[in-house]
């Protein structure tokens, strides 16, 4: 069926025998977060909907309510494809690519369901989706999931589960309400989830205050041992071997947020943190201001995101890697000198 508007959609929503949710490859609070609140919201309509992510993620976002019903293609890969293959309409959370849908990519491109997307990266992989509910102002997937409830005509759509969920997405999108949260809507839309009754503070512990003690030694052997500053162009990198992370007894999200520390730095435009994964690097890079690190991250790492925010991976050792990205500072060392103020 052929989706033209929201309109259309509602009514497939209404006469989908089995709705799929499924998001982006090393989920992040938002991709969890939004994908169970539109999983609760369906499931109050009485649709039978069913959650399938490519694979594992950090335990500091495994307690969201709904958590225990998600399918992991990863560790039951059989189950997921059962999943993906009966479902008539699929809804892919947090990604604009079926590319980044890692491994389960391939069942998802096996599959004749109508595919809907709702994101907020910029420039959407078209051809991937029957219909697109895209902005790339708005701060968190969990942010448009609220517009679109609203959008398909629900004026009441919030209870507790479906607000802790997204409070949890747009929280950790926005750095704990520090970036990507310029807009009054933001707000809006947080204030209207606390005022369902729900715990923020709670939330936040939840979340940012569960480190594990390796965890925390992680952190500061990376500040102190690992980090390096280049003033000249504006630029903070922190490495991490595989034979370091080992040693730190590393689990899934440890070094998440590593990278925000570099860029906390005065005078820091850029921060990437590299960290040497089973068959590739991984490389996360955050910048300030109008510097956009989605198209270093594209242009030479297979990558991409947010101007502010954004992934990639290299197939070189990690010393080729950062060798190939410091070589890469004195191009853009205007704009990253410029953007710094
Ligand atoms: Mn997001």
């Amino acid at each position: 069926m052929e989706i033209n508007n929201i309109f259309d959609l509602k009514a497939l929503i209404s006469s989908s025998k089995q709705i799929s949710i499924t998001t982006h490859t090393n989920p992040d609070g938002d991709a969890i977060g939004s994908s169970l609140a539109l999983y609760h919201y369906l499931l109050g309509q009485g649709r039978e909907v069913k959650l399938v992510v490519p694979n594992k993620y950090p335990e500091f976002i495994s307690w969201m309510p709904g958590n225990d019903d998600i399918v992991i293609y990863e560790d039951t890969p059989k189950r997921a494809r059962e999943i993906i293959l009966s479902s008539d309409l699929i809804f892919h959370l947090d990604y604009n690519a079926i590319d980044r849908a890692g491994s389960l990519k391939v069942v998802l491109n096996e599959s004749n369901a109508s595919k809907v997307m709702i994101d907020h990266h910029p420039h959407p992989n078209q051809e991937d989706f029957d219909f697109l509910y895209s902005s790339t102002e708005t701060s968190s997937t969990a942010e448009l999931i609220h517009d679109f409830l609203h959008d398909l005509g629900d004026e009441d759509p919030l209870n507790q589960d479906i607000a802790t969920c997204l409070f949890v997405g747009i929280m950790t999108d926005t750095g704990s309400f520090s970036f990507a949260c310029n807009r009054p809507e933001t707000f809006m839309v947080t204030a209207k989830l606390l005022a369902t009754g729900i715990d923020g503070e709670w939330i936040h512990r939840m979340v940012y205050d569960t480190f594990s003690e390796d965890r925390l030694r992680l952190l500061g052997y990376s500040i102190s041992e690992k980090l390096q500053v280049f003033p000249d162009s504006a630029t903070a990198i922190i490495s991490l071997s595989k034979e370091e992370l080992k040693k730190f007894n590393y689990q899934v999200g440890d070094t998440e947020g590593i990278v925000n520390y570099a860029l906390s730095i005065s005078g820091i435009t850029m921060a990437v943190l590299l960290t040497e994964r089973k068959d590739r690097v991984r490389l996360s890079f955050r910048s300030k201001g109008a510097f956009a690190v989605n198209e270093i991250a594209a242009n030479y790492f297979h990558g991409g995101g947010h101007k502010n925010a954004a992934g990639g991976d290299s197939f070189d050792s990690l010393d080729k890697t950062i060798e190939k990205l410091i070589d890469l500072l004195p191009l853009y060392k205007e704009n990253l000198l410029k953007s710094e103020e």
